[in-house]
């Protein structure tokens, strides 16, 4: 290449490189490539051609010497081993030169397109990308037969690389438009889509700042979207929240996933929940497609978290104090527990039953029950810590789990107990109701929570125990939950059940220990309740009234009692057996002595045909000193009726003896205690004689129970009692033996005692 050529060379250059970066339309620069490379050939034999290779074929680029129809006649010419110069150089990928149109194979199948335009060799080169992808060809023709120099071969290799900058220019351009076209295109479905959703789109930037807004009620937003463009989102909210709205934001982009984020926002509307979803969107500003932002869909749920919340108070609360319900404290408790075992501490659980509810719910109805219910919650509640629990878990209960846990048991227990003191003291303030002023008191059963086999269950279970406990001590009392009670409460609430069982089946009845004056003529019996239990025999009734006290099965256990008296009767009536004063006695149990009683004593005799006067009713000096003006009344009643009264086991109990002449009552019974006082080498008689003495001051009948021997009967017999009855004469027997008892003694007896 000579100075002249290789000068033209380099301004050829530089004329394309500018062409090319200053954008001009691809045609253009390739149509100057072509120009320049014709004017550096510097003959008008050469005629300089590019094609552009898609997919296999070979389109028209630029060839500004070459007829047009001959261009068009090749347009869309598909590449192959045997395709001319053009299309075989960009299928092989190498230099093909053709110095010989006419008689050269490639170009058998072209030659009659070429030839008639006067064309007679081809030298073609590819073009390759910076990538070294095949981008189209680049040739020169000849209108005469003619090989290549070294000169034009490196001409036509230099250009063909200029052209493919051009092409490969071209095509990162075509694509940046087609791009930016896509993302106006794509905004703008963003843009139809939100504007008809209820949810805000909100476009943020990385570091928070609102960048865009779409759709939604204007009223969710903290301002108007045009003030808020270029604020950062946490600007309002709490420092925690907007931390945790920052790291969701991170997340997001990080992971490119979708990240969902509860938060409450200060908004024109109020304060609202919202629901925020965050999607990372790429390419999202067409002038900088590199920045990174994110869709932030943010969705009211204010309505849809106060239904939750409702949903959740009813669930776990009451709904008539607003305190958790059974399944809130289970819950809790369990923490408790878990507490308790990891940390190796003690915590407290108070069980709290209120002693005069049911009282006033009675008498006062039940609005007013749940009134005092709702005072009692709002008098407790803040006694507490807001940490502690306290929840009503049923009727008149409240149970309280206190949140001061240590290691230190006593302190514990100290800590409950002034809780507990608290609590009661408070209780016993009066509570105005309706139109007046009621007085209540608690319960409270302490239970530590301790070690590491404890359930919720047992916690509940023996709290409930200690409370019980505390409530046979008195009003106002509290006491902690020891665990020998427990055994006797499981063993009560089996018997309870097993009570209810043997009611069913008739498995009580009544058995009879006679009762006879000095003479030792029958004077009556007394109904004593036993239990034909299939397996464990016959048992006693210090086993289970007290029980059937408690659990009101008492009632039933006394029909039966009255049923089988009432039948022995009748048989002695009608054998003709017994005088006119003999009577049965009948027990009495606390708690018992009601109108049910009254009731149910009239409608047997009436159905037996009896008179009253064939029953003593036994009742305990406890009974008349409880709850005094009632049983008084109910005593004259049944008095009047003609039912008589023997108070049991006289001299046992606190009766006042300033009262006893106020009741109704016929006869005092002597506990078989001190009568067993009465023996050969001197026992302490000073009660009995007391007794003894003062039934016949208030001229009261006086019998003795549980006399066992002739020393007794003798001393007995001294001091004039009425009447004895004990195993010297007889153990209690089943109705038939009693009937052939009597039917003996009537045949056999008189008996006549040393005295
Ligand atoms: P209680 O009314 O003091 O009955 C006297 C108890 O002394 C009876 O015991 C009787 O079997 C027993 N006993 C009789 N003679 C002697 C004796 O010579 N020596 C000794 N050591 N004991 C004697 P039981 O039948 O076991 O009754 C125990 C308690 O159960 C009764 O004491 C009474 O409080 C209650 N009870 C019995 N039946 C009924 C009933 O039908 N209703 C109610 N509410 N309580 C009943
Ligand atoms: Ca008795
Ligand atoms: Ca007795």
């Amino acid at each position: 290449m000579n100075a002249n050529q290789l000068s033209g060379l380099l301004k050829a250059q530089q004329k394309i490189i500018e062409v090319v970066a200053l954008g001009a339309p691809l045609s253009e620069c390739l149509t100057t490539i072509c120009q320049l490379i014709e004017s550096l050939f510097d003959s008008p034999k050469a005629k300089s051609s590019i094609l552009l290779l898609e997919g296999k074929q070979l389109w028209h680029g630029a060839a500004p010497s070459l007829s047009n129809q001959y261009c068009k006649a090749i347009d869309g010419v598909a590449i192959g081993p045997n395709a001319g110069s053009c299309g075989t150089a960009a299928f092989t990928g190498r230099q093909v030169i053709v110095s010989d149109i006419e008689h050269d194979p490639l170009w058998k199948d072209y030659r009659d397109i070429a030839l008639p335009y006067g064309l007679k060799a081809c030298w073609s080169m590819p073009i390759f990308s910076s990538q070294h992808d095949i981008l189209g060809s680049f040739a020169i023709y000849y209108t005469e037969v003619k090989t290549p120099d070294n000169v034009d071969l490196a001409l036509i290799e230099q250009f063909s690389h200029l052209s493919g900058l051009a092409i490969e220019k071209h095509k990162t351009s075509l694509r940046e438009s087609e791009l930016l076209t896509c993302l106006k295109n794509s905004n703008e479905k963003l843009q139809a889509l939100t504007s008809v959703m209820p949810d805000q789109a909100i476009i943020i930037d990385e570091e928070g700042r609102y960048v865009d807004f779409y759709g939604g009620d204007p009223q969710l937003l903290e301002d108007s979207s045009n003030n808020m463009v270029g604020r950062k989102a946490t600007e309002g909210m709490p420092a925690e929240q907007a931390e945790l709205f920052m790291r969701t934001i991170k997340k997001c982009l990080d992971s490119n996933e979708v990240q969902i984020f509860e938060y409450e926002l200060e908004v024109l509307k109020g304060k609202c929940n919202f629901e925020g979803r965050f999607v990372r969107v790429n390419h999202y500003l067409a002038e900088a497609p590199d920045q990174r932002h994110l869709l932030w869909v943010a969705r009211d749920i204010t309505d849809k978290r106060q239904a939750d919340l409702r949903i959740e108070q009813l669930a776990f609360y009451d709904p008539l104090t607003n305190l958790p319900n059974r399944r809130l404290l289970i819950d809790r408790l369990r923490g408790a527990i878990d507490k308790v075992k990891r940390h190796k501490v003690v915590g407290a659980v108070l069980f709290l039953d209120l002693d005069d509810f049911k009282r006033i719910n009675d008498s006062l109805g039940h609005n007013v029950g749940d009134q005092l219910l709702i005072k009692v919650a709002q008098r407790l509640k803040p006694l507490l810590r807001d940490t502690d629990t306290i929840a009503r878990i049923g009727g008149d209960e409240f149970v309280i789990i206190l949140e001061s846990f240590e290691k230190n048991l006593n302190r514990v227990m100290g800590q409950a107990t002034s809780v507990s003191k608290k609590l009661l003291a408070n209780l016993s303030h009066t509570f105005h109701l309706g139109n007046g002023d009621y007085r209540i008191g608690g319960s409270i059963g302490i239970k530590l929570i301790e070690g590491d086999d404890v359930t919720t269950d047992d916690i509940l279970k023996h709290a409930d125990a200690a409370m019980y406990r505390a409530k046979k001590m008195g009003r106002n009392c509290f006491a902690f939950y020891e665990p020998a009670l427990q055994e006797l409460i499981d063993k009560r609430l089996e018997i309870e059940s097993e009570i209810s069982a043997a009611i069913k089946q008739g498995h009580f009845c009544a058995f009879f220990q006679p009762q006879v004056n000095m003479k030792g003529s029958l004077i009556g019996a007394e109904a004593l309740i036993r239990w034909r239990h299939p397996e464990k025999g016959l048992i006693s009734p210090v086993h289970f009234i007290p029980v059937a006290e408690q659990s009101g099965h008492i009632h039933h256990l006394q029909q039966a009692v009255l049923e089988d008296a009432c039948s022995l009767l009748l048989q002695l009536q009608k054998e003709s057996l017994i005088e006119d004063d003999f009577s049965i006695a009948i027990n009495i149990s606390a708690g018992q002595f009601d109108n049910t009683l009254e009731c149910s004593l009239k409608r047997i005799i009436e159905r037996f045909q009896l008179s009253p006067r064939r029953f003593k009713l036994e009742i305990t000096e406890s009974m008349l000193m409880d709850n005094v003006q009632d049983t008084i009344n109910l005593m004259h009643r049944l008095r009047k009726d003609k039912f008589r009264f023997s108070v049991d086991d006289f001299g046992t109990g606190y009766s006042s003896l300033a009262y006893l002449h106020t009741f109704p009552i016929d006869e005092l019974k002597i506990d078989g205690s001190f009568v067993q006082q009465l023996m050969p080498k001197g026992g302490d008689t000073a009660i009995i004689d007391a007794i003894i003495a003062i039934a016949k001051q208030l001229e009261l009948r006086v019998i003795a129970e549980g006399v066992e021997n002739h020393f007794q009967v003798n001393q007995l017999s001294l001091r004039q009692v009425d009447g004895m009855q004990g195993y010297f004469y007889a153990r209690p027997m089943q109705a038939s033996d009693m009937l052939n008892w009597v039917r003996e003694s009537k045949e056999s007896y008189v008996v006549n005692y040393d005295i």
